[in-house]
């Protein structure tokens, strides 16, 4: 079997699946149509990195039945490592919008988990307007008590709602941690997407970089410019991308 027809791919740890956006989306589908609860993570290589210095934290993010890679680091790494991606960087906000597409042909329902108040709702309208047939069961804002009383309120929510789809937008890795914390309690949804800040770029309020920065692999350096205080998180980036090296080097990859 080649490189790019791998099922998984090993990246520091992280068990990416090798697929593309498509695949991704039917696997999400059939999880709902047969009612086997996946879940998916899309991790770059600041939560591989956070996991090589939390190895903890590798439990939790390879939890997830879908791993795919949403960074360039991540890609560049699994090359340098000799095991390259078949389809490249998969976007979780493109993988949660072709997601819409395809519900909005269904009867199918997704509650959308996270942002500040009212984003939740801004985005359903935003994508209410692009796909007319979806079906949006709920929706909570992301800043309530990730345990205890208030998260278990959020969860019967969640479950009274019946909804078959749940987007978590909670920032990595709390909502991988949220996700892994809670999935046995969701007795509804059968698909569970971490899919970060997507519910703010779905309704309008975050741009995602214009093409040429995505093409170039210059998305991070875009956010950059746009949040600057990201920059302490995204020193993360180069210490992952020269640990990859030193790794190689060290395992005689
Ligand atoms: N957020 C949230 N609850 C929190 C902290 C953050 O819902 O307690 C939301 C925040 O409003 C934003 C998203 O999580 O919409 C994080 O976006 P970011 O682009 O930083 O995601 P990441 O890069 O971590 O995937």
């Amino acid at each position: 079997m080649s490189e790019n027809t791998v099922s998984r791919i090993n990246v520091r740890g992280v068990n990416f699946n090798n697929t593309t956006l498509d695949g991704t989306v039917d696997a999400l589908l059939s999880g709902v149509r047969e009612k086997k609860q996946t879940a998916l993570y899309t991790p770059n290589s600041e939560i591989v990195q956070a996991c090589i210095e939390d190895e903890s934290l590798y439990d939790v993010i390879n939890s997830a039945e879908l791993i795919i890679p949403d960074g360039i680091g991540v890609v560049k790494a699994a090359k340098i490592l000799g095991t390259p991606f078949g389809a490249g960087k998969i976007a979780g906000c493109e993988v949660g919008e072709a997601l819409i597409k395809r519900l909005a042909e269904t009867e199918y329902t997704v509650f959308l988990l996270g942002g500040k108040p009212g984003v939740a709702e801004q985005a359903a309208a935003k994508l209410t307007e692009k796909y007319p047939g979806i079906r949006f069961a709920g929706f909570h804002d992301g800043y309530f008590k990730k345990e205890g009383e208030e998260n278990d309120a959020v969860i019967a929510q969640v479950n009274e709602s019946g909804a078959d789809v749940l987007f978590v937008c909670l920032g990595a890795p709390a909502q991988e941690k949220w996700i892994y914390a809670n999935r046995a309690k969701l007795t509804s949804a059968n698909a569970l997407l971490g899919l970060g800040g997507s519910l703010d770029v779905y309704g309008g309020i975050v741009k995602r970089a214009p093409k040429i920065f995505i093409t170039l692999g210059l998305e991070w350096f875009y956010r950059l410019i746009c949040e600057p205080w990201r920059f302490k998180r995204m020193l993360k980036l180069p210490k992952f991308y020269f640990g990859t090296w030193k790794y190689k080097i060290a395992k005689k990859l």
